[in-house]
This record gives structure tokens, C-alpha cells and sequence, in this order.
């Protein structure tokens, strides 16, 4: 028998090196197997992280201890800032990378960790002991024994690649379907579904002419997503270009898929593709107002002429990504490096999952990334991270991190999954958090990094950095609610200039802060006061202090519905209620749909019931009565 290791990790990629890393630098012994030891960490599509929502993840993952931001910052080649004249929840961090040296930089920090080992196979199936994940068994038929597994599989459970006719079997481009797993899974009690994602045609950069087509600069100076990293990009930073689709685009899009030659349209495909993500006949076609799509050239790398042209994912045959490139601005003579492709993959229902990642059904196993029907490196990433300390904290018997949603995107990702399901690939937009001015990025230490230090993930050098930023916004904001602004001719004058009324009272610089049209350096003038010193405000610090001051009234009105709600999340349903659901005439007002849901998803606390869709806030009601009952019986 080999070797019994604290945890295995099945798959290499986004989600199973945030697990492997995470359980090994907890201390775990760990042992991640995957398919391709070549092929750890690579970008199956767009090789950029970050965006609105998912640059939200990354540093919510960098402050637990992640990996993900760090990679990004080591190999970016195009930092933005989003949203950057928009409100501060939407602001976001988004960065195009080196594919090659991401996979690389991600790989050697995978390869190097004390505690992990790595194993090049292909997991076939779960090894259980009285229906406790108890390790996997490869190919071969060999045994490997773990006391916890990690299963982040990706889009390779049952995956079946489509363009145009050809349907072939493959996890992604170039690599085999995981084979035995899903029929493992399933005589595991677990339920799977079907899903799909797509990919775009690459090009050759050399043949895309530019002269005529917008460029898109990166930001100087660049937006960072790690606490750990310089300031500057080590990488030379480069420009990627915008086109648009065309009428005669469309044309070639309706024409073939009138003559059924789309496996989206034709019903080869089956899964649900992603609603926001979708590929470029899904938008031709769903969204036949709209007369052109805005397409964003994006290079793959410094040592490659290959370009990503982000819209145009597509699963059709290869003549008519060729005829529909010829009608793009700046596409006219593109030779193609590699052709768009969609592939259909099997992923864990999962509401099936608790809040930990754990399996309901399997004590020991847990899941993370696109197989619990995710879409995106950054949502698989921060599962993997959670799934990753979930497991090693229940080696000692811990209780797991669940973050609410209050708290963090990842607690409203992992929420809305193991709640609500989801029956497309799910992808993190801030519309989904309920308090989203909470969840900015620039606040992510004031939400995460208490939390991270009693995790123990976190570098000590990156834990002071953002400890000390973190005391230097509060000394800020206590500086200025203390210091007096005179209504002076002089201030007036200065506040009629930029926009707003004069004072006729004596006030604090905090209180001035809340006007929008005035910036911390203006208020800093006015005060006459060294309250922070030049070299301690840049332009980081500037943002949080007038962020929390301009809107610390809707902060605080957050805070108070926050505060109500945290009761009904902090109210746990005691598993005899599903009993008393289950038996005749017990729980009256409650209706047979909304039982069957509750009996279904078996939500672990009033809060999430009330999430459930169809839950009545009568049900919730009745339900915390009997929470109550219950309780008062013990
Ligand atoms: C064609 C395509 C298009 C995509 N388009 C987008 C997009 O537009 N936007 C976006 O955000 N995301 C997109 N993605 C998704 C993105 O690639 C994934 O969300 C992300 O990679 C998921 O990370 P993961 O860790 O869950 O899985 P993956 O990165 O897929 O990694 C899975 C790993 O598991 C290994 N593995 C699988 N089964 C086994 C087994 N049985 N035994 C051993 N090892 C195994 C594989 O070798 C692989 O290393 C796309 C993916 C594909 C394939």
C-alpha cells in the first residue's frame, strides 16, 4: 500500500495549485496528480486576470495567502485600472499576462513548496473506505491513499470538444478527457451536469494590420494586484488594439448557422454555455439588434506573434471563422494560428457541496473550480485557495473558512453555488453581491487580512505591508476628522474654484470630504495642517481615505441592513428540522415546493434558506420559529 499523504489534489490548474499550495504551506503533507506535470497552470483561454468581480477575487486571494496575484504581477504585460471614472465598487484590476512565463512563474513556485510533491497520471476514480474519501485510483489501477481529496478536474470530466461537425473527446486543445471519473463520481451518489465553454481563434500578430484599428495603452503607472510585489511590472508593458465585427461579419454568422452548420445552433452541443461569456454566434444571434461587437486584440506573450481576439469565441467550422476574420477591420488577411473551439464537460451540481467545498454526500472529498460549474481562472483560483485551507483545517479538526457575503466575493461566490446552483457556467460580477460599495478592492485588507492572520497562510512580509497600509488610512481619517477648516476668504475662494458652496462655519476636513468635487489634496491645502505628510499620501491611500469619507454614509446604512441580515446567516438550521419537514403534517404553512427545495438543498442556516429562490419570507419565518422550538427544547 502506498504511503497514506494528508491530501491529494487532483488537476494542475488554476484551482488545484491554489489547494496543493495552500494544504502544503498549512503543513500538510500533499501530493497533487494531473494529467500533464507540462501543463501545470495553463491558460485554457484568455490569458488575462483580473477584470470587474474577478480582479475582486484576486486580491480577496492575495490576502488569504494566494498565489494567483503574485503570478499576474510577475508576468503582466498590460495593466489597467477599469471603471476608473466610475464609482469605487466597480473599480477593478485587470492584466493581460505572459502566457508562457504565467505558467512557468506559477509551475517553479508549485514545483519548489516544501510539503508538496507533484505526480504526472490520470485519476480514474475515488478510493473510498465506508463512504469517506479515503484517496484515487489512476490508470494504472494503482491506489493512492490521502485522508482528504481535492478534486478540480476543470473542463476534463467528460469532455467532448466541438467545431463545426468534428466532435472529438479532450478536455481542452490538444489534451485527453479524464476518463472514469465522472462514472466514479456518480456511483458516489453524487449528481453531475453538463456544461460548455468556447474558446477563440488565435492569430498570427504579424498579418493584423493596426494602422487603421484603435490602440489601447496600458496605465502608467500600473495597478498591482499583490501586496508582495514592486511597484513596477518587471515585464516591458505593451498594447493590445480594438476592431469591431461588422454587418457583413453577422452575415456569415446567420448564413451558416441557417445551414446548420453550428453545433450550438444544430443541437450537437448540449450544455449551457456561458450567458455573459457567450461566443460570437450566441451574440449574432440572441442579440440581433446590436449591429457590430466590440473585439479587443490581445497578445499572448513578448516571445510569441500569437494574439487572442477577445469576442470572437466560436465553435464553427474552420472555413467560416475564416470568412467571418475577412470582414473585421484589421483582420482582412489574418492567417490563423490556431482555430476557436467549444467544449462540453461534466461538472458537480453544487448544491451538493457545503460552504467549506466538502461534498454533502462524500465526508473527505472536496471540489473546486469549473468543476462546480464556474467559469474563469479567478473563480477557480479562490476555490481552489478555500477547498485548499478547508481541508487541512479539518485535519485538525478545525471549523472551516466560510467568508459571508458581506465580507468577500469569494463568500458570495461559494455562497451562491452550494445555495442557489447554477445552471450556466458562473462567472463573479459585482452585480451579485448584495453591498457591493463593501466589497471594493481597495478595502480588501480592511475585510480579509484579520481573517488571514488567523488562517496562517499569509507571508509575514506581505502581511505587514498591508497591516501597516491598513494603519495608515486610519491614521489618515482620524487626522482629518480631527482637524478644523476656518471659513476663511482665502478656503472659500479655493472651494467656489473647484465647484462646490463656501463654508460659513467652522467644520472638519473629514466632514469637507464628503463633497465629491473635493480630492484629499485639495482639503490637505485648505486645512493649513501637516495631518499627513507628502510622502506618506500616494495616490492608494488618497483613493481609500476619500472613498470611506465620501461615501461613509452609505457605509454605515450598509453596515445596519448587514448587521440585520448576519442574524439570520448566524442562525443554524439543526439538521432534525429537515426531519420534521420531511414527515406528514409537520411544519404547516409551508408549501410543498418550497419543502422539496428545502429538503433538496439542505441550506445550513436561515440566512441561506432565504437565498434559496422561492423561499418565502413566510417559510423563513415559520422556519426561524422553529429553529427557536427546537432550541428551547435542548
Ligand atoms: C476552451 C476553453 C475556453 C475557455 N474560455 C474561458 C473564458 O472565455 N473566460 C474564462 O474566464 N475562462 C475560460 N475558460 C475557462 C478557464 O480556462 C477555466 O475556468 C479555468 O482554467 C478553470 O480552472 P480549473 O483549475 O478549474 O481547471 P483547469 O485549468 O481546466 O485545470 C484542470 C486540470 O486538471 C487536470 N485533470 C483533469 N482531469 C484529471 C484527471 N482525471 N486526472 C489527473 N488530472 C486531471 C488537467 O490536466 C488540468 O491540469 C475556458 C476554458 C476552456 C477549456
Amino acid at each position: 500500500m502506498s504511503r497514506v499523504v494528508d491530501v491529494i489534489v487532483v488537476g494542475g490548474g488554476h484551482a488545484g495549485c491554489e489547494a496543493a499550495l495552500a494544504c502544503a504551506r498549512l503543513g500538510k503533507e500533499t501530493l497533487l496528480v494531473t494529467g500533464s506535470i507540462e501543463r501545470v497552470a495553463a491558460m485554457s483561454c484568455n490569458p488575462a486576470i483580473g477584470g470587474v468581480g474577478k480582479g475582486h477575487l484576486v486580491k480577496e486571494l492575495d490576502v488569504l495567502g494566494g498565489e494567483m496575484g503574485r503570478a499576474a504581477d510577475e508576468t503582466g504585460i498590460h495593466f489597467r485600472t477599469l471603471n476608473e471614472s466610475r464609482g469605487p465598487a466597480v473599480r477593478a484590476t485587470r492584466c493581460q499576462s505572459d502566457m508562457d512565463k504565467y505558467q512557468r512563474a506559477m509551475s517553479r513556485v508549485v514545483s519548489t513548496a516544501t510539503n508538496l510533491r507533484l505526480r504526472q497520471d490520470d485519476v480514474t476514480g475515488l478510493h473510498l473506505k465506508d463512504g469517506v474519501a479515503a484517496g484515487v485510483v489512476t490508470r494504472t489501477g494503482e491506489i493512492l491513499h490521502a485522508r482528504r481529496v481535492i478534486l478540480t478536474t476543470g473542463t476534463f470530466l467528460g469532455g467532448l470538444l466541438h467545431r463545426g461537425q468534428d466532435r472529438a473527446p479532450g478536455g481542452r486543445a490538444g489534451e485527453a478527457q479524464a476518463q472514469g471519473l465522472s462514472s466514479s463520481l456518480t456511483q458516489a451518489g453524487l449528481v453531475l451536469g453538463r456544461l460548455k465553454t468556447g474558446t477563440c481563434p488565435r492569430l498570427d500578430a504579424r498579418t493584423i494590420d493596426t494602422s487603421t484599428l484603435e490602440e489601447q495603452r496600458p496605465d502608467t503607472p500600473s495597478p498591482r494586484f499583490s501586496a508582495d510585489s514592486p511597484a513596477l511590472p518587471p515585464l516591458p508593458q505593451i498594447s493590445c488594439w480594438l476592431t469591431r465585427t461588422t454587418k457583413q461579419t453577422h452575415q456569415v454568422i446567420h448564413d451558416a448557422v441557417a445551414a446548420g452548420r453550428s453545433p450550438l445552433f444544430n443541437g450537437a452541443i448540449e450544455g449551457r454555455g456561458p450567458r455573459y461569456c457567450p461566443s460570437l454566434e450566441d451574440k449574432v444571434i440572441r442579440f440581433a439588434e446590436k449591429e457590430s461587437h466590440l473585439i479587443f486584440l490581445e497578445p499572448h506573450g513578448l516571445d510569441t506573434f500569437e494574439v487572442y481576439p477577445n469576442g470572437l469565441s466560436t465553435s464553427l467550422p474552420p472555413d467560416v471563422q475564416l470568412q467571418f476574420l475577412r470582414t473585421i477591420p484589421g483582420l482582412e488577411q489574418s492567417e490563423v494560428t490556431r482555430w476557436g473551439y467549444a467544449v462540453e464537460y461534466d461538472f458537480v451540481e453544487p448544491t451538493q457541496l457545503s460552504n467549506s467545498l466538502e461534498t454533502k454526500t462524500v465526508p473527505g472529498l472536496y471540489c473546486a473550480g469549473q468543476l462546480n460549474g464556474t467559469t474563469g481562472y479567478e473563480e477557480a483560483a479562490i476555490q481552489g485557495l478555500l477547498a485548499g485551507i478547508n481541508a487541512a483545517r479539518s485535519l485538525d479538526d478545525a471549523a472551516p473558512l466560510v467568508l459571508r457575503r458581506d465580507q468577500a466575493y469569494a463568500g458570495v461566490l461559494v455562497d451562491d453555488l452550494v445555495t442557489k446552483g447554477t445552471d450556466e457556467p458562473y462567472r463573479m460580477f459585482t452585480s451579485r453581491a448584495e453591498h457591493r460599495l463593501l466589497l471594493r478592492e481597495d478595502n480588501v485588507a480592511a475585510r480579509l487580512l484579520e481573517v488571514s492572520e488567523r488562517i496562517g497562510l499569509l507571508g509575514a512580509a506581505r502581511r505587514e505591508r498591508l497591516r501597516a497600509h491598513e494603519d495608515a488610512v486610519a491614521a489618515a481619517i482620524a487626522g482629518l476628522d480631527s482637524l478644523r477648516v476656518f471659513p476663511t476668504e482665502a478656503t472659500n475662494a479655493s472651494l467656489i474654484a473647484a465647484g462646490t458652496a463656501p463654508i460659513h462655519e467652522t467644520t472638519t476636513a473629514a466632514k469637507l470630504m464628503r463633497r465629491p468635487q473635493l480630492g484629499l489634496a485639495l482639503v490637505r491645502s485648505l486645512a493649513h495642517a501637516p495631518v499627513l505628510p507628502d510622502d506618506v499620501v500616494d495616490a492608494r491611500l488618497a483613493f481609500r481615505v476619500e472613498t470611506e469619507l465620501r461615501y461613509g454614509g452609505y457605509l454605515e446604512r450598509a453596515a445596519t441592513e448587514v448587521a440585520r441580515e448576519r442574524a439570520l446567516d448566524d442562525e443554524a438550521l439543526p439538521p432534525s428540522i429537515f426531519d420534521r419537514l420531511a414527515g406528514k403534517d409537520r411544519l404547516s404553512g409551508i408549501s410543498n415546493e418550497v419543502k422539496e427545495k428545502l429538503l433538496r438543498l439542505r441550506p445550513q442556516t436561515l440566512g441561506q434558506a432565504s437565498r434559496i429562490q422561492g423561499v418565502t419570507p413566510a417559510a423563513v419565518g415559520l422556519l426561524a420559529v422553529e429553529v427557536r422550538r427546537i432550541a428551547s427544547q435542548r
